[in-house]
Formats: C-alpha cells, structure tokens, sequence
C-alpha cells in the first residue's frame, strides 16, 4: 500500500526533518505546501457532530479562537522541534508570557523571576500582577543564593529569560530548575535568545518554555506571533481554558508564515550564529569599545555555563562603548547598513540603544543594577555578508 502522504513527519524523524515535514496535515487537495485555512468557524453535518464537537468527543475544529488547521500545523511542527507534549501558538510573545503565568495564578499566590527581563516581561510581573493580588520578587538571576532566599517561602511559579535581554546574563537552568521544584513551583523559560535550536529548557528541567516566534522562527520581519510549550497535564488543567476564554488566538494567515519560517530556522539561525560569534570576536579588539558581551567569547563572564547548557550562542551582541550615550548615538548614526530596530532576530542586522528605547521605563537605579549603560547597544546579527557588518561597524565606531 502506497505510505500516506498526508500528514507530516512522525516523531522518530530528526529535528530538521521536523521542521520542514513536522505537523504537515494535507487536505483532499494533495497540496504541496501547507493549506491556509482563513476561516474563524466550521460547519457540522448534523447537530449531534456539533454536541459531540463541543464535548470534545470528536476532533472536529468548533471556532478559530479555540484551534485552527492552519495554526495547529505551526504548534505540531514545533511542538516536534521542542519535544514538549502540547504546543499552543499565540498571537505575540507577550500573549504567551501573559497566559503561561496568569493562567496558573491567583491573588495571594508568588511569583519569582530574575530581574533582568525584556521589558514587557518586567511590566507584567512588576506592575501587573501585584495589581491582582499576586504578589511578585525580582532577584539576580546569577546568584544562586538569592535564588534560596526568594524560594524559602514556596512559589506558584518562576519566570526566567536565558540569555537575558540585553546583556547577556545566564541562569543556570538545571540549578534553578531543582528549587524551583523544591519550592513547589512551576519554572517558565523565555527561550527567544537561544531560541529552539541552541537550548532546549525542558530537558534542562523547566516546566513551561515560551516563545516570540515574531523573533527567530518568523525572522524575516514579517508577523507577530507566540507559542507555549509544556506538559499535557499543565495545559488540561490550566492552560487550555485560559487562552480559549481569553482569545489571545494567532491568526491562520500568521501561522502560515511562522509554520514557512521553521522549514530553513536551522538554516538562518546557524548563520545568525556563526556572524555573530565572528563579529563579536572582531569587536573585541576594536578601539573605543570597552566591553563585548557575547555568551561564545572566552571573555563572557559565564562563558562555562553557556557552553553547558547552549549548543550555540546566539544571534545578539552587547557592545558597550566608552563614549557613553553620545558615542551611542553618534554610531547608531554613522551606520550605513546596520537599522536602528528595536526588534531582534531579523535576517537584517538591527541594532538599538536599549538604555533609550526597550528599557527606557526602568529607573536609572534598575538600568545600572542591570549592567545597562548608557554606552551599551545591543546588536541583533541578521545574515548578512559578515565582511560588510564589520567594515559597517568598524567605520561606524571609528567615526564615533
Ligand atoms: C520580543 C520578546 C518578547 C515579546 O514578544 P512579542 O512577539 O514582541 O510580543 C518576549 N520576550 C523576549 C525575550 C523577547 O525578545
């Protein structure tokens, strides 16, 4: 019997195969590329197709804001690459922050979270949730003392970026992931700097990762888009209902541009990758430049714990620059093909001054506890000639 072609790879396949098979359900059409279904509702032939839908007793589709083809091949595919046991997309990276923790708390509950976060992620747990009750603690996420302390007292969940925005820092997961536990917490894991390729959370103890797909997984600048990964029982039990009542859905046409995006992710992020460790390397002995902070330098302070716990380094350098916010600016000007883009991830190089722009709402007491100088700009490598991102930044700060 000729092998069914309509559904995508199975799990014994390896993670490249995933991304560009995984999930891949064809319709009656045998078309080669992945259908975009633009529909927000279904039709049942009887109404008993229709009870038997809503009791979740068939596997009929019942509105867009609860599931859709077109999005459930994104989770799929993905859900293949991570290894987790359920994958729900939503429509930004915020969305999936905001549900992977709201869905699992209430007033009086604790949360835990390491202070060096994307400033949305620092909104939510500092200001949004202590307004419901919640109360919340941000602790330096490199020291594991700090990390006892705040878990002496139990915890709902921790919430964690690894490696941080912008400067780099490393959370030891497997560390934390062991008083999380202990602490009778859930820990989430905001892998977009590592992205799926170059650490996988689960395996290193989390319970919950989370993702901008606007970031690496569309990588093109195209759409906004997010994806939470966890267990089965977490996702029954807290998850499931949270995002069909609240209706942070991703749109089918989204979905179908992230789903693209993950065939050539390995592809991209080795290059992203590749750039940036060579032009780290290159900044490093450049004049007027005081820090480069890459987590594949010899030089990044937990150079050993990224080599353990990453495979790869990621597509973000942090240059800090002697000139302070002056010498910034004068570059960022000087720059002829790097933009100035607060977004990251991209296939164009961005750069942006984070102490202006993504971090602007911190005091000037939080940016410096954070290492965020007004002389640090933060550089997303995209996958350009790297010999042009060099010569690019080279006159750029000689300019400065
Ligand atoms: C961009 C980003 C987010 C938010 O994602 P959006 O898709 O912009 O909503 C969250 N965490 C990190 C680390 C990010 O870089």
């Amino acid at each position: 019997m000729a092998r069914d072609r309509s559904i995508g790879a199975p799990r014994e396949y390896r993670p490249q195969t995933n991304l560009v098979r995984g999930g891949l359900a064809r319709s009656a059409f045998d078309e080669t590329s992945e259908a975009l279904y633009l529909t927000s509702g279904y039709v049942y032939k009887t109404p008993e197709e229709a009870e038997a839908a809503f009791k979740g007793e068939n596997a009929h589709f019942v509105y867009s804001r609860y599931a859709n083809p077109t999005v459930a091949m994104f989770e799929e595919r993905l859900r293949l690459l991570e290894g987790a046991e359920v994958c729900r997309a939503t429509a930004s990276g915020m969305a999936t922050v905001f549900a992977s923790i709201m869905c699992q708390v209430k007033a009086g509950d604790r949360v835990v979270a390491s202070r060096a976060l994307f400033g949305s992620c620092q909104y939510i747990v500092a200001e949004v949730l202590p307004r419901y009750g919640v109360q919340t603690e941000l602790v330096d996420g490199r020291d594991q003392d700090a990390w006892k302390t705040a878990l002496a007292d139990g915890a709902t969940c921790v919430f964690v970026e690894s490696p941080s925005n912008p400067t780099l820092e490393i959370i030891d997961l497997p560390a934390l992931a062991k008083l999380t536990r202990a602490a009778g917490a859930r820990l989430i894991v905001d892998n977009v700097f590592a992205t799926p390729l170059q650490q996988q959370p689960l395996a290193l103890g989390a319970d919950i990762v989370v993702y901008s797909a606007t970031k690496h997984i569309d990588g093109q600048g195209r759409t906004l888009g997010g994806a939470i990964l966890s267990s089965r029982s977490f996702h029954d039990e807290y998850l499931q209902a949270f995002l069909r009542h609240t209706g942070p859905a991703l749109s089918p046409f989204n979905a179908w541009v992230l789903l693209k995006g993950l065939e050539t992710l390995e592809l991209r992020v080795s290059r992203h990758s590749a750039n940036a460790a060579e032009l780290a390397q290159f900044l490093e002995g450049q004049a007027g430049i005081r820090q480069v902070l890459y987590p594949g330098l010899a030089s990044h302070p937990q150079a050993d714990l990224a080599r353990r716990q990453m495979s790869g380094s990621g597509s973000i350098v942090a240059i800090e620059l002697e000139g302070g916010k002056a010498q910034a600016f004068r570059v960022l000007k000087a720059l002829e093909l790097i933009d100035i883009s607060n977004n990251l991830g991209d296939a164009k190089s961005l750069v942006t001054h984070p102490a202006t722009t993504t971090h602007q709402r911190l005091t000037p007491e939080d940016r410096a506890a954070l290492g965020i100088t007004d002389g640090l700009i933060r550089l997303s490598v995209g996958l350009e000639d790297v010999e042009d991102l060099k010569e690019d930044l080279a006159r750029a700060i000689k300019e400065s």
